[in-house]
């Protein structure tokens, strides 16, 4: 079975969240189950591209509105990430440095995908199956079936899995002339609300789509950023596929960022050697335990009540505990932020920075995540895979990987409520917790053990690849 998995993001090529590092993990564990997954992403002025040696497989040009773009794709030529990689290279599109953010975003995601059709019926290597991810392939279903020139992909089956619902890359009406030529009958396949939607059109596309959990498949339903209606519509076709994590990349044993690698048995002495390296580059206190926040400065991460929470734990936990915060996003989050980072025992780094997020990861004690949405959430299963404790709110996968302490199969600290006053409370308990050290540790022990690989997930989607390529 031949699948082509089109994606914006793919870990270590380019990555700004859980997307890259799913589109970077799940063809690897397809293809040590017999099955050939590839990725196709646009071309970035990037490290990984600029360190590897790529090979041109095919070049050519097509029109866009009265434009005309030469194009090629190019392949990684050592498969070193353990599946095939074909990057699309657009001049003038696709050549830039960033991943989003570009005010033309929308013509260049529409170049993306319709130069991908063409280099594959062009070169008749269609895959059994199209796997897209997110609004940025949102279109190709809508284009395989309805645009003259790939009429040789049509009837293929497509599986859309949802990553993120917030972002649809809507675009004007206007925009379509940028598309390639397709049944003007079929116009209302790409709408939501007179914009071009194109996260709608792969739901209303797709042959059945997928979330990143079963939570956040049932809250689609409820808060999709305007999509609820149509999600709930199309529900007969949904379902929830839990992320796993990498486990060659993911594993304090191994993993090459850390300043020391440590297993389940040497925990105690390995994150303290990894919190001593990070508390003295960053000016913290070695002696307490030390709480992590890593992610996007968005609403959804609930990032906004960051700065209130730096001011009430320097007032209400002074010298009791240490919080180190990594990320970037909203602007006024990070000025309020970069403001605050001498208050009490606060380190703020603002930005992206990988190999941080990993001394992070295996330093901290507990990491804080007050989501408003969190489709799967991978940040609370690394954090348990190097032996920290989530504090988390309820809700998307959060909900579904992290039982509270008062519960059978603890494994971290559950909030209801996105609020200040939960978050300082889950604190205080976290501070209990911490004093019974005996009990800590067990618990540290006990989440590094436990399986959120891709294993059960990887034959979840080769399951339903089966039923839908059955169904022809
Ligand atoms: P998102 O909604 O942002 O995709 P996920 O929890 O699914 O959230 O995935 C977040 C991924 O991005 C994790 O691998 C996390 O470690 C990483 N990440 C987020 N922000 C940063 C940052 N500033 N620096 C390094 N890694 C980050």
């Amino acid at each position: 079975m031949k699948v082509f998995h089109i994606s914006a993001e793919c870990y270590p090529v380019a990555k700004t969240g859980g997307l890259g590092d799913v589109v970077g993990a799940l063809p690897k564990y397809q293809n040590l189950l017999g099955i050939q997954a590839a990725v196709i992403m646009p071309w970035y002025d990037k490290p990984f591209v600029r360190d590897h040696k790529f090979e041109k497989v095919y070049e050519s040009e097509f029109k866009q509105g009265s434009q005309f773009y030469s194009f090629a794709i190019l392949k990684e030529t050592t498969n070193i990430l353990g599946f095939e990689i074909y990057l699309v290279k657009i001049p003038g599109l696709l050549d830039r440095t960033e991943i989003y953010s570009y005010p033309d975003e929308s013509n260049q995601f529409i170049a993306f995908q319709h130069a991908l059709l063409k280099w594959i019926s062009d070169q008749n290597i269609a895959p059994d199956l199209f796997h897209c991810h997110d609004h940025h392939s949102g279109l190709v279903p809508f284009f395989i079936e309805n645009a003259e020139e790939f009429k040789s992909l049509k009837g293929i089956p497509t599986l859309a899995t949802i990553h993120n619902a917030q972002y649809q890359g809507w675009m004007g009406w206007q925009q379509a002339i940028l598309m390639p030529s397709f049944d003007s009958n079929k116009w209302g396949l790409l709408d939501w609300d007179k914009n071009i939607n194109p996260l709608a059109s792969l739901i209303k596309c797709c042959w059945a789509y997928n979330a990143v959990s079963t939570g956040y498949l049932k809250e689609l339903f409820k808060e999709a950023n305007g999509l609820e209606s149509l999600f709930f519509s199309e529900k007969e076709k949904g379902y929830g596929i839990i992320n796993g994590i990498d486990e060659e990349i993911w594993n304090p044993e191994t993993d090459p960022f850390l300043h020391k690698n440590y297993s389940v048995r040497t925990v105690i002495t390995g994150k303290k050697s990894n919190k001593k390296a990070l508390c003295e580059s960053y000016g913290l206190d070695l002696e307490l335990p030390l709480l992590a926040f890593i992610g996007r400065f968005a609403l959804e991460k609930g990032a906004d009540l960051l700065p209130g929470f730096v001011q009430e734990l320097a007032q209400k936990f002074t010298g009791k505990i240490n919080f180190i915060v990594l990320g970037s996003g909203d602007i006024h989050i990070q000025e309020a932020l970069t403001h605050l980072r001498e208050k009490g025992n606060t380190a703020v780094i603002i930005g992206y920075n990988e190999k941080l997020s990993h001394q992070i990861y295996a330093s901290a004690d507990y990491l804080i995540m007050p989501s408003r949405v969190e489709p799967c959430g991978l940040n609370q299963l690394y954090a348990m895979r190097y032996g920290t404790i989530p504090i988390v709110r309820s809700i998307g996968g959060l909900k579904d990987t992290v039982t509270d302490l008062s519960k059978n199969k603890a494994n971290g600290i559950v909030f209801e409520e996105v609020s200040l006053r939960n978050m300082v409370q889950a604190i205080k308990r976290g501070l209990k917790l911490y004093e019974e050290s005996k009990v800590f540790n067990k618990l540290q022990r006990e989440n590094m053990k436990l399986d959120y690989s891709w294993k059960s997930s990887t034959m979840k989607y080769i399951q339903l690849y089966e039923n839908l390529i059955n169904r022809l």
